[in-house]
């Protein structure tokens, strides 16, 4: 058996494409234009280029750009007035605040500072809570992006047994939350977990999200299941996941490469969450 191979990156172009003409269409319908503020503190070179990657990927979908750069000498005051002064701009729809911070500043405090209604990556303590309450809100744009791969593919998530391997606020919880949602039956493995192969040998859904490279052999997969690869990881041989890609390939029904999987879903979720905050703050003024 070989997996169909789950590809996040034409996922994510039709996501993006179907946005950008819902970004045509809200601007048309309200004449406004939904807007991104990224914040980078600092000069670190993988933040730089994530936020360029944001930024570009929003100016193309026809999001307006509110990019701020604050130098490695800023305080958290400093990070504090920005964020209040975006949080109060009717043009801003979305802010998100690169991590990490230059160290010495408390990032989930300076994160709990975005108001929920514009918190488009979804990792403030209210937005967490409306997650973990089944509320609507913003949800976080890695596990968002995990389950509109699932429902590509039609994998089916009502009634699955679903294995998170992780329980990070970033990727493991937040969607072993969305997966409960669904209707699946989860289990959260972590660092404490013992016996992890028999739990995910068991599993119709495998999210593997621990940051260890080859962390997910054939041996943990039952044969047929989806198996969803969320690690990155730099090697001299390239990217790769926290999936044993070439061996369990031959195992799942389906699974997602590295790179190319779960990775462009992320920026794509970004955007999509940008209209839905600048849908959201827009019918709330009209009230
Ligand atoms: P993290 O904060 O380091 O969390 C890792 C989690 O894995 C922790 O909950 C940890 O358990 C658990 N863990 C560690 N070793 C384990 C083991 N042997 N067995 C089972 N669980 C284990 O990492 P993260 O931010 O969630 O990111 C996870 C991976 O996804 C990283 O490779 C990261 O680069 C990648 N990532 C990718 C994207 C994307 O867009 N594709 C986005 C975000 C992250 P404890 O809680 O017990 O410590």
């Amino acid at each position: 058996m070989t997996a169909t191979i789950i590809d996040g990156k034409k996922v994510a172009a039709e996501v993006r494409s179907r946005l950008a003409t819902n970004v045509a269409s809200f601007t048309q319908r309200t004449g406004r234009t939904p807007g991104l503020a990224t914040i980078l503190v600092g000069e670190d070179p993988a933040s730089e280029v994530y936020v360029a990657n944001k930024r570009k990927a929003a100016t193309a979908a026809g999001i307006a750009d509110f990019h701020q750069h604050l130098p490695a000498t800023a305080t958290a005051e400093d990070i504090a007035a920005v964020i209040d002064a975006l949080a109060q701009n009717d043009d801003v729809s979305g802010i998100l605040l690169q991590l990490p911070l230059p160290s010495g500043l408390d990032s989930s405090r300076l994160i709990d500072r975005i108001p929920a209604s514009k918190d488009v990556d979804g990792l403030t303590t209210m937005s967490a809570g409306l997650l973990a309450r089944g509320e609507p809100g913003l949800r976080p744009c890695t596990p968002t992006g995990i389950i509109t791969l699932l429902d590509s593919a039609n994998v089916p998530i009502a009634g699955a047994l679903a294995v998170v391997i992780g329980r990070s606020q970033l990727v493991g919880a937040p969607v072993a939350q969305l997966l409960l949602h669904r209707n699946a039956t989860v289990v959260i493995a972590h660092s404490r977990t013992a016996e992890l192969a028999s739990l995910t040998k068991q599993a119709d859904i495998v999210v593997a999200a621990a940051g260890i490279p080859a962390l997910v052999t054939a041996e943990h997969v039952k044969p047929g299941a989806a198996i969803i690869d969320v690690g990155i990881h730099r090697t001299d041989a390239g990217l790769v996941g926290d999936v044993l890609f070439d061996e369990v390939v031959a195992v799942a029904g389906w699974i997602t490469p590295v790179p190319g999987g779960v990775g462009p879903m992320t920026i794509a979720t970004l955007l999509e969450n940008t209209l839905r905050a600048a849908e959201a703050i827009s019918a709330a003024s009209d009230l």
